[in-house]
């Protein structure tokens, strides 16, 4: 952990654009208290996804949820 700081920027939250497989929907899904992984829902049958977010954050932009 590094010291970083740590302002309050919710109009910027940072989010993940991920494909909902089961519904066929896009959607964002944002990060979660601890900024250690993307938590969101599938809006159409309230699916949960989790993408963990590495070291450094996430390469990845887009995921598809399975
Ligand atoms: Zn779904």
């Amino acid at each position: 952990m590094s010291g970083k700081d740590n302002k309050r920027t919710p109009e910027k939250r940072p989010y993940l654009g991920i494909y909902f497989r089961c519904c066929h929907i896009y959607s964002r899904i944002y990060k979660d208290r601890e900024g250690s992984a993307y938590v969101g829902y599938c809006p159409k049958c309230m699916r949960r996804v989790r993408v963990k977010i590495g070291e450094g954050g996430t390469s990845e932009r887009f995921f598809i949820a399975q």
